[in-house]
């Protein structure tokens, strides 16, 4: 029997809250206090960011509104993957040519690098799981573009996307009456967030770096040669200010992010372990992440405790009667999509927010205008890999190690303002229409 629509509604929580022991809270700031460098926001760009900073010996705190991994980075589905942009492969050459569009592939694929090896070197296994990930066509037409699709990935980038029909996808387990072929990319992997999260933190305390928790920025200022960070309990002098906050940035802390980026929501429902008969009645047995060709994409993954994750995109407005639609549509895809499993108890369900921008590509630099304030946002939902570089990169430019050259042109570009900021969620709440009239 399916679930009754207030049971489908209960948020339980967070699967990785539950999944990983307590996390050591950092005291708040209390009080004045000087550092070279300090970062808002303790996901991972700003912990990221921080960490290369410590190393190289700069005295550097980080200051989050209320604890590390509160963010989308401790809320997201666990897919390590390339992505950060709402432009397509297509969409990058046209916009900044074929040299630059590798460029920008090739530093996502580093950003999944970088978030492997540092996972290797730290010896957390972080539940990781899946080679690669895959794309399933939820509707014919999807799927007849594939082949060319990848035979454009192997030309312009390299990439060797393999593409199963309908019958492969049952044979390896990835069974669904909604899904009518699929594109394997060969890079990316799955695991836990909220486990990588911490040891991030970790390795910053380790590093000498200074992390606030319930220390939300709420306002910034210049007084001569410091920007002044205001604090409910402290006050912060910094030469250098970094901007991680993302879909969770005050808009006015600096005012000038005012207008110029979008948080949007995504949710996930994780059911309770499946049978052995139960994934077979189904037919879906693969761990390799999913994600289906739709706009409005949905997100799954059979975790490796035999849960199932489901992710969806989509729900703007963050009141009690818009998040019940969300979490309500979303049981009702899960169900549509997985059958078998429509009687399966959600055990844990939560939301969070992502962060769009105008330019539909994230910004690692300098805010023009205010010299010595940098950011590092905008990872348009795909944020494991790409914040984790490029908190790292951004470290560089503050350290005058690297040059914005050095980072390929689609991150360089300042998020633009939203024309009329304040009727942004009304225009997304068209696209989102016009995306899913689309995706039927
Ligand atoms: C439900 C969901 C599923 C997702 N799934 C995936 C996925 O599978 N794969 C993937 O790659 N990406 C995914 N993402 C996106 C990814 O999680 C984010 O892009 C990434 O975590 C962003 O990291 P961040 O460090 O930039 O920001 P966040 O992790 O959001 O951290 C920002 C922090 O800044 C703090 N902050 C903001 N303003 C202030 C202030 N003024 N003062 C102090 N602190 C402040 C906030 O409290 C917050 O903790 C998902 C996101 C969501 C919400």
């Amino acid at each position: 029997m399916p679930l009754n629509r207030t049971e489908t509604r209960q948020t339980i929580g967070s699967y990785w809250e539950a999944s990983v022991p307590q996390a050591r809270l950092d005291r708040q700031l209390i009080g004045n206090a000087v550092f070279d460098v300090a970062v808002i926001g303790a996901g991972f760009a700003g912990l990221s960011a921080a960490l290369r900073l410590a190393q190289a010996g700069v005295s550097v705190c980080v200051l989050e509104a209320e604890h590390v991994g509160y963010g989308a980075s401790g809320r997201n589905g666990g897919f390590c993957c390339l992505g950060g942009t709402k432009l397509d492969e297509h969409s990058l050459i046209r916009k900044f040519g074929l040299e630059e569009a590798r460029r920008f592939v090739a530093y996502q694929v580093a950003g999944v690098n970088l978030v492997a090896q540092r996972l290797d070197s730290w010896g957390v296994h972080a539940d990781r799981h899946s080679k690669g990930e895959i794309y399933l066509a939820h509707r014919p037409k999807d799927f007849a573009g594939f082949q060319a699709e990848a035979a454009f990935l192997k030309e312009n980038f390299g990439i060797k996307a393999r593409v199963l029909s309908k019958a492969d996808l049952d044979a390896e387990g990835y069974g669904g009456p909604t899904f009518h072929g699929g594109m394997h990319l060969p890079y990316g992997f799955a695991l836990n967030p909220m486990a990588y999260v911490q040891t991030l933190a970790d390795q910053v305390r380790r590093a000498g770096g200074r992390i606030f928790a319930k220390t939300p920025v709420t306002g910034i200022s210049r007084d001569s040669d410091r920007w002044h960070l205001e604090t409910p309990h402290g006050l912060v002098r910094t030469k250098k200010v970094l901007l991680a906050g993302n879909g969770y940035a005050r808009e006015d802390a600096p005012r000038w992010l005012h207008g110029r980026t979008l948080p949007v929501m995504s949710s996930i429902l994780v059911t309770r372990p499946l049978s052995d008969d139960e994934l077979s009645a189904q037919g879906w047995t693969s761990d390799t992440m999913a994600a289906d060709t739709r706009n409005l994409l949905h997100y799954f993954r059979l975790l490796p405790d035999r849960r199932f994750l489901f992710g969806t995109r989509g729900g703007i407005f963050e009141n009690a009667q818009s998040l019940a639609a969300m979490y309500d549509r979303a049981r009702v895809d899960f169900d549509d999509m997985f059958p078998a499993w429509a009687g399966v108890e959600a055990e844990h369900s939560w939301y969070g927010h992502v962060c769009l921008a105008r330019n539909l590509t994230p910004f690692v630099g300098e805010v023009p205008g205010l010299g010595g304030i940098y950011a590092a946002m905008g990872w348009h939902g795909s944020g494991i890999a790409m914040a984790s570089i490029s908190g790292d990169k951004v470290a560089g430019l503050m350290l005058g190690k690297l040059q914005p050259d050095d980072l390929p042109v689609p991150l360089r570009r300042p998020f633009a303002k939203f024309p009329l900021p304040s009727l942004r969620k009304l225009y997304l709440q068209g696209a989102y229409w016009w995306y899913g009239w689309q995706d039927r």
